[in-house]
C-alpha cells in the first residue's frame, strides 16, 4: 500500500479584519510593476464600493467580477485565461480569488491554466497537471465548502463534472477573515454550511476513515453543532467558528472521501444545474438509511433555522433524465466505495437510486 503525500496550504492568516493586511501580504510577491495581480471577485461585491475600495490595487492590477449563478465551467476558465493573457504580456504576479467555492475554484483553475498548455477540460482528473501554477490566494466570503484548503477545483466540462486534482491546485496563501461573510443570505448560509456538515458525516461514517480524517472531521462536526444545533453563540462567534469548521471539514476529506449525498447531488447538478450546497441538502434529507444520526440532526437544524427545501425537483423528468442522473452518480466509484464498502455494487442498484431520486 502506498500512502498519499499531500501538499497543504503553506500560509494562512486568520482574524476579523485581517483582509486589511492583503496589501502587505501581496507586496513581496509582486514580480515587477508590469506583472499585475488579477483579482477574481464574486459579483455580489460589485455594488459594494466600500469593499471594492479595500482591494489593494497597484500598477496594472485588475479586478474581474465573476457571476455566481452557475458553478464553474471549463470553458469559462479558458475564456478567463485568454482574457488575462490579452490584458498582460507578462505573466501575472498572482491570482486572488475572493468569494465562495465558485470563485475560489475558478481562481485555482485559472492559476493552473496560465502555466499549462491546452484547455482546462484536458486536466480534469487526478494528477494530470505537470507545471507549477502561478501564485494564487484564496479568500472565502462564505463558509462551508472547504475549497480554501482542498487539492481540487471542481469544474463542469463538456463531458463530465470533475475536479482538477493536483499538487499544484492548493492555494499558496489563504486569508480567513470572518467579517467578509457579513452579507451572506440566510438560506445560502445554511446550504453552504451544511456542505461542511455533510462532509463530516460522510467522512466519519465512511469505510476510508482513518485517524487523520477523524481528527479533523470530529472537530469540524463539533463546530457545526455549536453553530447550527446548540447555538448560543454571538454573530461573531458563529462566523468565526463556521469558517474554521469549513477548514477542518475540508482537511477531513483530503485523506478520505465524501459519500452518498455527494454522489447523488452530482447527478442533480449535472442534469438540472442544482448548486452544490442546496443539492447536497436536498439529497441528504432522504438518506436516513445510510446516515441515520446525521440525517436526524440535519432535520432538526433545518427546522431550527426555518429552512424550506425545494420539493418535486424530479417530478417531471423523463426516463432519459433519470438514466443520465443515475449514470453520473454511479460513476463516482470512490464515493460509493467509501460510503458502503468495496462491494457497493451489490446494494447500490439503479432501481434504488431511481427510487431515491423520485422522492426529491
Ligand atoms: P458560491 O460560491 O456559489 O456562492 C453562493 C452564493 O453566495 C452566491 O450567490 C454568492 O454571490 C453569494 N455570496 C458569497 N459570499 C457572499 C457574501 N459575503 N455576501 C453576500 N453573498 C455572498 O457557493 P459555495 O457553496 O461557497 O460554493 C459552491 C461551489 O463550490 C460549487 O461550484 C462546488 O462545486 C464547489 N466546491 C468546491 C470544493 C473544493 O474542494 N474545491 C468543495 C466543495 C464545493
Ligand atoms: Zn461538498
Amino acid at each position: 500500500m502506498k500512502f498519499k503525500n499531500f501538499p497543504m496550504v503553506p500560509r494562512v492568516i486568520f482574524g476579523r479584519g485581517c483582509f486589511n493586511q492583503l496589501e502587505e501580504i501581496l507586496m513581496p510577491r509582486r514580480i515587477n510593476s508590469e506583472a499585475p495581480f488579477i483579482f477574481l471577485v464574486d459579483d455580489v461585491f460589485e455594488t459594494n464600493p466600500d469593499f471594492v475600495a479595500k482591494i489593494p490595487l497597484l500598477f496594472g492590477d485588475k479586478i474581474i467580477f465573476i457571476p455566481t449563478d452557475e458553478e464553474p465551467k471549463t470553458d469559462q476558465v479558458d475564456v478567463l485565461v485568454s482574457k488575462i493573457r490579452e490584458y498582460t504580456t507578462e505573466s501575472p504576479s498572482g491570482i486572488v480569488g475572493i468569494g465562495g467555492g465558485t470563485v475560489m475554484d475558478l481562481a485555482k483553475a485559472v492559476a493552473i491554466m496560465l502555466t499549462s498548455n491546452g484547455k482546462a477540460e484536458e486536466y480534469q482528473g487526478w494528477d494530470l497537471v505537470t507545471c507549477e501554477a502561478i501564485y494564487h490566494v484564496g479568500i472565502p466570503t462564505i463558509s462551508g465548502t472547504g475549497a480554501e484548503v482542498s487539492r481540487t477545483t471542481v469544474l463542469t466540462g463538456p463531458e463530465k463534472k470533475l475536479g482538477i486534482n493536483s499538487d499544484f491546485t492548493p492555494f499558496d496563501q489563504v486569508i480567513l477573515d470572518p467579517e467578509l461573510t457579513n452579507g451572506v443570505p440566510r438560506d445560502q448560509w445554511f446550504y453552504t454550511g451544511m456542505d461542511c456538515y455533510i462532509h463530516c458525516v460522510e467522512s466519519l461514517n465512511g469505510t476510508y476513515l482513518n485517524a487523520f480524517s477523524q481528527s479533523y472531521g470530529e472537530k469540524a462536526e463539533d463546530l457545526c453543532d455549536e453553530v447550527f444545533y446548540n447555538g448560543k453563540l454571538s454573530k461573531e462567534e458563529t462566523q468565526d467558528k463556521l469558517m474554521m469548521a469549513s477548514w477542518h471539514g475540508g482537511m477531513s476529506i483530503a485523506y478520505s472521501q465524501v459519500g452518498v449525498a455527494h454522489a447523488m447531488s452530482y447527478g442533480l447538478s449535472y442534469l438540472l444545474g442544482t448548486k452544490h450546497g442546496l443539492g447536497n441538502c436536498i439529497v441528504f434529507n432522504h438518506l436516513e438509511e445510510f446516515y441515520p444520526e446525521g440525517v436526524a440532526k440535519f432535520k432538526k437544524m433545518k427546522e431550527r433555522h426555518n429552512i424550506e427545501l425545494p420539493k418535486g425537483l424530479c417530478s417531471n423528468l423523463s426516463e432519459q433524465d433519470f438514466e443520465t442522473m443515475i449514470n453520473v452518480s454511479m460513476g463516482m466509484d470512490p464515493l460509493w466505495e467509501n460510503a458502503v464498502g468495496k462491494n457497493w455494487k451489490d446494494t447500490i442498484t439503479r432501481v434504488k437510486l431511481r427510487n431515491l431520486y423520485e422522492k426529491m
